[in-house]
């Protein structure tokens, strides 16, 4: 009988759930919108109903359900099994997980939060198959990552470690959102990546990137300064360079406290490919401080984008769970 591991993503929009086969591979994903009114009832009734209808998609039985794991963006208390901290979920503190278990009695589950299981579902089935240590760092609205040292996810003794986003890199630098000044995501974020192009924008008025945008502040994104720098446009070539230089200074710092065989990066900035890897690497290579070093931290893009979360919340349920 094929057995199958579910991963569930519970994220601020969109409930994500995958039916994993037992070589890591997605069989089936599918997705429902997380719930308005996102009670912890109402978001278990959703994703119940997902899972119901696709397993009567792959014609399998809940006895072929092997594992259940579930991603959350907040903190997650194993101990307790509750959310201690959720941003964007309206509720916390809640048994979610033992509210999923009356559904499905006698199958092992573990929750984790979203951008652990993401790390480790790039590190298990993605980029990171054949390493045994991998930082990942998500370049999104804010800064995410992940640790994994000898193959474990590590999570600190209250399970809120890998906040990458939130180590300084300018002590008298801009607010973060956390309430520290000069943090990593405050400068190499994809919002920030956005500010810092805004603000050249404004000097520079002859600049393509004005018409990229049908002049309109509000339209730039991250595509935006990249296309412009394929075009030799000055001003973002400017803007590019001094982004590599904040992300560079964090990518170094994280290098330097794990030497990990691995530096994954993700999220939509990863689609500006070697316009942002050529620099990065140079100055990596650089200022290493295990530059002489035989051997050094590859860096690389995540490989599995969105599958990530759903299969690794699956997996960390799989490896984990007795
Ligand atoms: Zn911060």
């Amino acid at each position: 009988m094929k057995k199958y591991t579910i991963g569930v993503d519970i994220g601020g929009t969109n409930i994500a759930i995958g039916f994993i086969n037992e070589d890591n591979q997605l069989a089936l994903k599918d997705s429902v919108e997380t719930p308005k009114r996102g009670t912890a009832k109402n978001i278990i009734d959703s994703i119940v109903f997902l899972i119901q209808k696709m397993a009567k998609e792959l014609n399998v039985l809940k006895e072929n359900f092997d594992y259940i794991g579930i991603g959350v963006p907040g903190t997650v208390n194993k101990e307790s099994g509750k959310i201690e901290f959720a941003n964007n979920l309206s509720f916390h503190d809640e048994d979610l997980m033992g509210m999923l278990k009356k559904h499905y009695p006698g199958i092992p589950m573990a929750m984790n939060n979203d951008a652990n299981a993401a790390a480790y579902g790039e590190f298990v089935a993605g980029v990171g198959k054949e390493v045994d240590s991998m930082i990942m760092v998500t370049l999104g609205t804010g800064i995410g990552g992940g640790i994994i040292i000898d193959r474990k996810l590590y999570e600190g003794s209250n399970f809120a470690a890998g906040e990458l986003g939130h180590f300084v890199i300018n002590c008298e630098g801009i607010p973060c959102n956390c309430g520290r000044r000069g943090c990593f995501e405050a400068y190499a974020s994809a919002t920030a990546l956005i500010e810092q192009t805004k603000t050249a924008m404004k000097n520079e008025k002859e600049s393509l990137l004005w018409e990229m945008c049908d002049y309109n502040l509000e339209k730039v994104e991250g595509k935006t300064l990249f296309d412009c720098v394929r075009l030799f446009d000055k001003t973002a070539e400017k803007v590019l360079n001094q982004y590599i230089y904040y992300l560079s200074v964090g990518i170094i710092d994280i290098i330097n406290i794990f030497q990990p065989d691995m530096v994954c990066i993700g999220g939509g900035i990863s689609k500006a490919g070697d316009l942002i890897l050529d620099g990065l690497k140079e100055r990596v290579q650089k200022e290493d401080y295990a530059r002489t070093s035989k051997k050094q931290a590859k860096i690389v893009f995540a490989q599995l984008e969105n599958d990530a979360g759903i299969i690794g919340a699956g997996l960390l349920a799989k490896h984990f769970t007795n």
